[in-house]
């Protein structure tokens, strides 16, 4: 409670009567000044011991960094009358051995300040490095500084110069310190009538930034568990997703799209090591960009650079088997014309064999709508490489499982699906379309005299004509389907479509075969061309039992070639099976 001075103002009551008296008197009224002073000094500081106090515990009840800083700047505002302020945070440091104390939040400054590459940036990406300067010096030992004098100017002209420290026209700064560590800086403006704090007022915003400086320090701890939980928790849903995919495509696709997800991340991509080149092999790509794009890299349509080892960021980030993460934009090659504020490359590493490098660029905001916009001052921080170096870990054992697995269902020369995998889908396609009673129909190709093919041109040419009809075949399956296309023997294909008529199919597989006999393929300068025969049949149709559906398929391709070749054609409908008469039926009626 304050205490009114004037209650004690005595000096107007007693007054002097004589010479002995009148020293006895001056004495008194000396000693009741020097008291009257002390209890006005205490009172204010009672009443500043009551007002920090008070801000202290509103401080307290923040959990919200950005909501605190600006709660903590208020106060202090407020009390000093001062026009401007800013909060600088240390950053955690990114491998390196520099310390950096960045804007977090700030008042009555510009929002942009030009860097000194003379780019406009926000005020938010200025930042100081710690050195062993004189200014430095005097923040580690824990006082306010006063910065500029009473002429406004700097008193610590090689600082000020180097970091251009003008932007965040600051009179004197209060360093937070936690446990003896210089964890902050506030600065300070100038009062609003244009004069400066003078030091005797230095102790109130002193006190008040160590009660600060706790609070900061518990809410920089508590957001960051906060996202360590929700780390966990999104690494677990990924494990779960991931665990659920055994298509090797499949797989990549999934483990990008949720990595970028995780860190919000603009786009990323999977490049993949091709054991056999040594070279990273861009496989999917994933992101809040042009999606036309990223459909022609995942579908393989566009011709994608492949990196050496070594070779760029992602490169390096293979080559030393570790996270790089690049946050300066003016250490980013910029390509493509727009710009990348940030890198990330994780390597994939299943045990000690490097499986590719997961890529990431820029971050992105989330509208309350979900739209994602650009997050030009997000960077990618320590919480982030960790979840990713999680999830990399995670897909490199379920990628090499399922690379293994899709191995062994891939014909090597046309990359197609091989007879294997025939043989454990077909089956299963058969009898759910039976269960459905839906049509699913089956096209065998042959190619025609591939055998006196090969005795002309040479069983490379051969090999390359096979290649070539397996893409053609890829590429007549259709969009959105389950179209499924096959290599099972040496020059036989296979289609199989389901949902789909024999009809419908018989014009597709038509198509197709035009398309082949119409095609001159080049190989070594010689112009190749080849026809195909085609059998096919259909389930309900023709049979709803896979081995026999298959084998009248492979008639109908037996009748193709006996008739001339270089044609589709439909199996037989085969005769309705004979009625079984019993013995009772065939007894004549009387
Ligand atoms: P048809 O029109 O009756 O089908 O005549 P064809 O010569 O194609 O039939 P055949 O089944 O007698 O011969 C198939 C040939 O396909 C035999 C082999 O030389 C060739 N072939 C099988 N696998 C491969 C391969 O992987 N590469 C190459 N280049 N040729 C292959
Ligand atoms: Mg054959
Ligand atoms: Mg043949």
């Amino acid at each position: 409670m304050a205490i009114d001075p004037k209650l004690i103002d005595v000096t107007t009551v007693a007054d002097s009567s004589s010479e002995g008296q009148g020293d006895l008197m001056r004495s008194l009224k000396r000693e009741i000044k020097t008291l009257k002073q002390t209890v006005i000094t205490q009172d204010i500081r009672i009443f500043e011991m009551q007002a920090l106090l008070q801000s202290g515990k509103g401080l307290s009840n923040i959990m919200n960094l950005s909501q605190l800083l600006d709660t903590f700047m208020a106060v202090v505002r407020e009390r000093y009358d001062v026009v401007n302020s800013s909060v600088l945070l240390r950053e955690d440091s990114e491998g390196n051995s520099k310390t950096f104390f960045q804007v977090k939040r700030f008042y009555g400054l510009d929002d942009f300040y030009v860097d000194e590459r003379g780019r406009r940036e926000p005020l938010y990406l200025f930042r100081l490095e710690q050195n062993n300067g004189l200014l430095w010096n005097i923040i580690q030992q824990g006082n306010v500084v006063s910065v500029r004098d009473l002429q406004k100017e700097p008193r610590f002209v090689t600082a000020w110069e180097k970091t251009a420290l003008d932007y965040l026209r600051s009179d004197f700064w209060c360093p937070l310190i936690k446990s003896g560590e210089v964890i902050g800086i506030l600065t300070l403006g100038e009062k609003r009538d244009g004069s400066q704090v003078t030091e005797a007022d230095y102790s109130f915003v002193q006190e008040l930034a160590s009660i600060a400086s706790t609070i900061i320090d518990s809410t920089l701890k508590y957001e960051k568990n906060q996202r360590i939980l929700s780390n966990i928790q999104i690494l677990y849903d990924v494990h779960q997703e991931l665990a659920n995919i055994n298509d090797y495509k499949q797989l990549c696709f999934e483990t990008i799209r949720n990595a970028v997800m995780a860190v919000k991340a603009q786009k990323g991509n999977l490049m993949l090591l091709n054991k056999t080149t040594n070279r990273l092999e861009l496989t999917r790509a994933w992101g809040h960009i042009d999606g036309a794009i990223v459909d022609a890299v995942n579908a393989g349509r566009i011709e994608t650079k492949s990196f050496e080892i070594g070779e760029g960021i992602a490169g390096q980030a293979a080559l030393i088997r570790k996270p790089i993460v690049v946050n300066n934009r003016d250490e980013i090659p910029q390509m493509g014309g727009y710009d990348t504020f940030c890198i990330c490359s994780i390597p994939v590493m299943n045990g000690n064999q490097l499986e590719g490098v997961m890529n990431f660029t820029n971050k992105v905001q989330f509208r309350e709508d979900g739209t994602p916009v650009s997050d030009t001052l997000g960077r990618f921080t320590k919480e982030d490489v960790s979840l990713l170096q999680g999830i990399a870990d995670q897909s490199a054992v379920s990628l090499n499982k399922s690379r293994l697995y899709s191995a062994s269902i891939t014909d090597r020369l046309t990359g197609l699906h091989n007879a294997r995998y025939f043989e454990d889908t077909f089956y299963e396609m058969v009898t759910q379309a039976a269960i459905e009673n839906a049509p699913l129909t089956i096209g065998i190709v042959d190619i025609d005299f591939f055998k006196k093919f090969n005795d002309n041109h040479g069983h490379r040419a051969g090999d390359f004509i096979l290649k070539q009809v397996g893409a053609l075949m890829e590429q007549t399956t259709r969009q959105g389907t389950s179209d499924h296309v096959y290599r099972y023997g040496g020059e036989e294909f296979c289609f199989v479509l389901p949902r789909t008529e024999a009809t419908e199919a018989v014009l597709i597989l038509e198509e197709f075969r035009r398309l082949v006999e119409s095609k001159t393929f080049n190989y070594e300068g010689t112009n190749l061309s080849v026809t195909l025969s085609i059998g096919v049949a259909q389930t309900i149709l023709h049979s709803n039992d896979p081995r026999q559906l298959f084998n009248l398929a492979d008639e109908a391709l037996y009748q193709a070639k006996k008739d001339g070749r270089n044609q589709v054609r439909l199996a037989a409908v085969p005769p309705a099976p004979a009625q079984v008469v019993s013995e009772e039926q065939k007894r004549p009626k009387v």
